[in-house]
């Protein structure tokens, strides 16, 4: 996981354009609904515009082809979801915390272009509608703003926050958390899957490689900088590494 800005790509227009204010105008409307009658129907929502094309292609440029928690790269056309980090309805905490799920949250960010983000689907599985938070959820209907603000989300969201803050990768491939927020991630997105242990270990020892077999000249270092430029695969979890915490 590394951090990742969303100024690479500009906010996909369709986001914003007519089609979604209708989408937006019938959320509207069925949360002004009874909440007894609210909860006996599903928020209406049109999939189509968070899987348009374009969609797709500004979060691939935002995530260079790479799943958003877990860095697998992704091909284009058929490997990656577009998945909202604030699940579009029943939100849950995690076992530990508590099992309650919200149903009103968070259909009203199903278009909010800062809740969609590419996902392998082994994650987007593993993710489902958890989304814990320490004490209580933002308000209905708030801002994305205010929702960052007012939370306290125990999954990462790798646009905000700096992850290095809450993991650390180990040179045999594992990740560890060192607080809550670190644990919850790992456990929720099960960043410690075998075929990533493996991947981030064999990154590891192509990194490592470059620094330690003999003298360090501009050739090597420039080979040690690409595997962790942004396009790189594993790039963050080879830049917190294990020891940026200890
Ligand atoms: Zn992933």
């Amino acid at each position: 996981m590394r951090k990742v800005s969303r100024r690479t790509a500009t906010r996909p227009e369709i986001l914003y354009g007519g089609e979604v204010r209708v989408a937006k105008a019938s959320l509207a409307d069925h949360y002004r609904l009874d909440p007894q009658e609210r909860a006996r129907r599903r928020p209406p929502l049109s999939s189509k515009n968070w899987t348009s094309a374009e969609v797709r292609l500004a979060l691939t440029e935002v995530f260079w082809s790479k799943c958003a928690y877990c860095e697998t790269p992704l091909d284009y056309a058929d490997d990656g979801y577009v998945s909202h980090h604030r699940p579009l309805s029943n939100a849950a905490g995690v076992p530990e915390q508590s099992s309650v799920a919200s149903p009103d949250y968070y259909s009203w960010f199903a278009y909010e272009w800062e809740n969609l983000f590419l996902s392998c689907v082994a994650c987007n599985r593993a993710k489902r509608n958890l989304f814990p938070v320490r004490g209580p959820r933002a308000h209905l209907r708030s801002t994305w703003a205010e929702a960052e603000a007012s939370e306290d989300a125990l999954l990462i969201n790798p646009c905000q926050v700096e992850p290095r803050k809450h993991m650390r990768f180990c040179p045999d491939g594992t990740v560890v958390g060192v607080d809550e927020v670190g644990n919850v991630t790992v456990n929720i997105l099960d960043l410690n899957r075998s075929d990533l242990i493996r991947a981030r270990a064999r990154r590891f020892r192509e990194c490592l490689a470059w620094l330690w077999q003999g003298r360090i000249d501009d050739e090597r270092l420039a080979g040690f900088r690409s595997a962790l430029s942004e396009e790189a695969p594993f790039c963050g979890a080879m830049r917190i590494g294990p020891a940026s915490l200890s």
